[in-house]
């Protein structure tokens, strides 16, 4: 295409800008899709070693330096244990190492390939499953399923830091059935139910987005989900749903549309959720031909959600990704393959 990128940056600080070249509209974007991600080339000059790897590790464990995990104390010498650097305090005479007490703890793995699996899925749009993750790195399957499903888990565990707050825009959505993706609406066979939320900045732009399951839409599931997830000052709308009233129960006010017999997804107000939901259902359909929804919905739901709260971030998306798996407390296997919480 033989345009700048410069140009159509410019361009695409308006939200959807359709470019014509030869007369011809050649495609529709916006500055998300356009902006630089880390390239492969750059990311193996930087993680392509061992040594690099352990680096990069140790900065974002220990980023004023060692600090022992007992007594907090700095001082400390290296002990070789095989390949793997042991840190031991010389007060205490604690040993650690890089990956003691992170997602990844235990791991035979070379770290170079953890780092590539953290930056494939941190570059992949709209997300990358475990079979293609398995390709890529030259693991078999079930190590490539546990690690990715490792580092889901600790997108999950991140994004249950936020709240959503001000504007909040909430649908009632489902998972599930013989297609990916599922039939969508209340009444369908074989779902998984869960609360869509979006909360928009003061000029209606999407700021963060919370999919959450839940056990069914009454009151009480979504009194609990709203004091889990939302801030006590918001404002809800919903269609007319009427358990959608609850959300008040946590401080916010809610604000439900009439529908007046129309689906949400004909509704103007619900312009950002219905585009949550159809970014999502194109992630799932293009990466993941079959997971079950049942057991590893949530997982996959927050995994979308980290990736999409941080769509304006893709060129330090692996340093996150990489921050959130070693902030992130070692899963042992029974909880990594029985993952679902629900209100
Ligand atoms: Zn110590």
């Amino acid at each position: 295409m033989n345009v700048s990128q410069a140009h159509l940056l410019s361009l695409a600080n308006r939200r959807v800008v359709a470019i014509e070249e030869h007369g011809v509209t050649i495609m529709a974007m916006n500055r998300i899709q356009f902006q630089p991600g880390l390239s492969m080339p750059e990311f193996l000059k930087d993680y392509g070693t061992e040594a690099q790897c352990e680096q990069a590790l140790e900065v974002v464990r220990w980023p004023e330096g060692f600090r022992c995990s007992r007594c907090d104390g700095a001082a400390h010498y290296m002990v070789c244990d095989g390949s793997r650097k042991v840190f031991q305090c010389k007060t205490c005479r604690h040993q650690t190492s890089l990956i003691a007490g992170t997602v990844i703890q235990g791991t035979k793995l070379p770290l170079t390939v953890w780092f590539l699996a953290i930056y494939l899925i941190s570059q992949a749009k709209t997300g990358l499953s475990s079979l293609a993750l398995k390709r890529q790195l030259g693991v078999s399957y079930p190590t490539a399923w546990l690690m990715h499903h490792k580092l889901m888990q600790a997108m999950a565990v991140r994004e249950e830091r936020y709240l959503l707050d001000g504007k909040v825009q909430v649908d009632d959505a489902y998972l599930g059935g013989e297609r990916t993706g599922g039939k969508v609406g209340r009444g369908s066979e074989n779902k998984v139910a869960f609360v869509a939320a979006v909360s928009l900045s003061e000029d209606d732009r999407p700021l963060r987005v919370r999919l959450s399951l839940v056990l069914g839409f009454t009151m009480k599931a979504i009194s609990a989900w709203a004091k889990d997830h939302l801030a006590p000052a918001s404002a809800v709308c919903s269609d007319g749903l009427s358990c959608f009233g609850a959300v008040t129960e946590a401080g916010g006010s809610h604000h439900p549309t009439v529908m007046a017999g129309r689906k949400p997804r004909e509704v103007p107000e619900f312009r950002w959720i219905n585009t949550v939901l159809g970014n999502l259902k194109t992630s799932l359909s293009g990466c993941y031909h079959a997971f079950d929804f049942q057991k590893y919905a949530a997982r996959y739901l927050a995994a979308f959600s980290y990736r999409f709260n941080r769509r304006f971030d893709l060129r330090s998306l692996h340093q996150r990704l990489l921050i959130a798996a070693v902030t992130t407390t070692p899963q042992p296997l029974r909880s990594i393959r029985i993952a679902d919480v629900r209100c």
